[in-house]
């Protein structure tokens, strides 16, 4: 008897803490594995804080190329904050273990454009933190760009968080 008010009296408080915050809504498209992937995507945007009102579409794609694991784009950049539309394509070849790396890169790249860090200006410029990057500067070749370096440098940590569930790296984050 117990038992049951305590659920009850837990769902109500989850469900009083959604609301009262703003979210992102995702949706997850072409794998029949949406459930996990849906659970991985909301471990990595609150470890990241993502509050923001944007709608972001994970789509597992079969035609992606060889070189290209997985990509982020951000449709209607110039749009206010919120109401963004955040693309993420990862392609589906990926196992299980790869695909979890790869959605923490994605997500900090969905981060970036969700807190106006990372903007798209045109194919040849792109403005980050306040800064223009031109097409030669932002690194596909000898060096890599400041978003993919933070990228990279944190893949690895976030996605070890759908493993060992958000709480440890949380804690060590507020200390
Ligand atoms: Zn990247």
């Amino acid at each position: 008897m117990k038992t049951w008010i305590f659920i009850i009296l837990t769902s109500v408080g989850w469900l009083w803490f959604r609301s009262a915050s703003a979210q992102p809504i995702v949706k997850i498209s072409n794998t029949e594995d949406s459930v996990a992937v849906k659970e991985q995507a909301l471990q990595y945007l609150a470890y990241f804080d993502i509050t923001e009102d944007v709608y972001i579409s994970i789509v597992f794609a079969k035609h992606m190329p060889l070189s290209l694991d997985g990509i982020t784009f951000c449709s209607n950049q110039m749009k206010p904050l919120s109401h963004r539309i955040i693309k993420v394509r990862i392609a589906s070849r990926l196992s299980e273990r790869k695909r979890r790396l790869v959605l923490a890169h994605e997500i900090i790249h969905v981060k970036q454009y969700a807190k106006g860090e990372l903007k798209v200006i045109d194919d040849k410029k792109v403005m980050w933190k306040g800064h223009t990057f031109h097409d030669h500067e932002s690194g596909s070749t000898s060096q890599l760009s400041p978003w993919e370096r933070e990228a990279y440098r944190n893949d690895n940590l976030v996605a070890k968080i759908s493993r060992k569930r958000a709480e440890p790296l949380l804690a060590e984050s507020i200390d």
